[in-house]
């Protein structure tokens, strides 16, 4: 049994949490939200007051949050993890941020002798109910090996990838890859069904031949019905292509196709489509032609 301090306790944190603590971990969670917290302990985890306590006691502190900034408040802020976790500590950043955060924090902790992990994860809402996350990881490979058996327990393909950082390249080259099919396949039913061609069974058979892919597998069906119930929101991969993006300036190389997703996918959140899922490009497609479906 593992004593674990669990920051985050929203859509991905709180099945994670409650998995950990299924598997008989001690897991004291915290999240801003008291309902978040009510949730983990109806599932056999402890509630914390603050950061403070959750990671008091900790032998594992995983954090799983928005964006960078809620990361160094969390982390790096008064009264946060750094601050009050014990020398020895693991701490495993769960969120998908960009990779710089991740660096400067595993550097800020190491004068604790907090040694730290970045272990963004992909699979959404739905990977993360079935314990079935794909998770890729950055940083030491003692401190990997030390943290499988916990990515076990919320994850079924678990990778080290490299140095503190990596892990979050390797998500922002999955962000990248997913809004570019998303886009392809929004084009893909726009021409299908402006050529009065049925869209369900075009792409029934591009799904079976090179065109295939996990997106055609999964959303084909919703996107053509334009169900767009989140699943991941367009916010959330508009703040993800920035990241890819901003990698791509540090890494000194040119992603035009990264390039334009960014953009589909800003236009999406500028035309209020923010909280919808990201298989909303679809709408943004559409009204570039001033496209409208015809309904049968
Ligand atoms: P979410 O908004 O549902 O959960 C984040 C939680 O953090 C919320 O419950 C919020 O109250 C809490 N929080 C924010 N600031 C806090 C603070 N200072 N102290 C304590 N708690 C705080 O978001 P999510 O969908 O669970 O995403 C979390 C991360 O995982 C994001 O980085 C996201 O990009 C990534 N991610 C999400 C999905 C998905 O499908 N939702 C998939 C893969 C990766």
């Amino acid at each position: 049994m593992t004593k674990l301090g669990f920051i985050g306790l929203g859509i991905m944190g709180g099945p994670m949490a409650a998995h950990l603590a299924a598997a008989g971990h001690d897991v004291s969670g915290y999240d801003v939200s008291a309902d978040a917290t009510a949730k983990l302990e109806a599932a056999g985890g402890r509630r914390a007051a603050g950061v403070g306590e959750a990671v008091a006691d900790a032998e594992v502190v995983i954090t799983m949050l928005p964006n960078h900034p809620h990361v160094e408040e969390v982390v790096l802020g008064p009264g946060g993890v750094l601050e009050s976790a014990k020398p020895g500590t693991l701490l495993i950043d769960m969120s998908t941020i960009r990779p710089e955060t991740s660096i400067e924090v595993a550097k800020t902790a190491l004068d604790k002798e907090i040694r730290v992990l970045d272990a963004p994860v992909s699979g959404g809402q739905a990977g993360a109910e079935q314990a079935a996350l794909s998770i890729m990881v950055g940083g030491e490979a003692a401190d990997f090996a030390a943290a499988l058996p916990l990515f076990e327990l919320v994850g079924k393909t678990v990778v080290h990838v490299g140095p503190h950082g990596a892990g979050q390249v390797v998500k922002a080259a999955n962000q990248l890859v997913v809004g570019g099919i998303y886009g392809l396949v929004a084009e893909a039913i726009v021409l299908l069904e402006a050529s009065g061609v049925d869209a369900g069974t075009g792409l029934d058979v591009l799904a079976g031949g090179l065109a295939g892919s996990r997106i055609l597998e999964l959303k084909r069906e919703s996107m053509v019905a334009r169900r767009f119930e989140p699943g991941f929101r367009i916010d959330l991969h508009h703040k993800d292509m920035g990241i890819a993006l901003a990698a791509a300036r540090q890494a000194d190389v040119s992603l035009p196709l990264t390039g334009l997703v960014a953009q589909l996918i800003a236009a999406g959140r500028a035309m209020g489509y923010g909280s919808l899922d990201h298989s909303a490009l679809l709408k943004v497609t559409e009204g570039l032609s001033g496209y409208t479906r015809v309904k049968e």
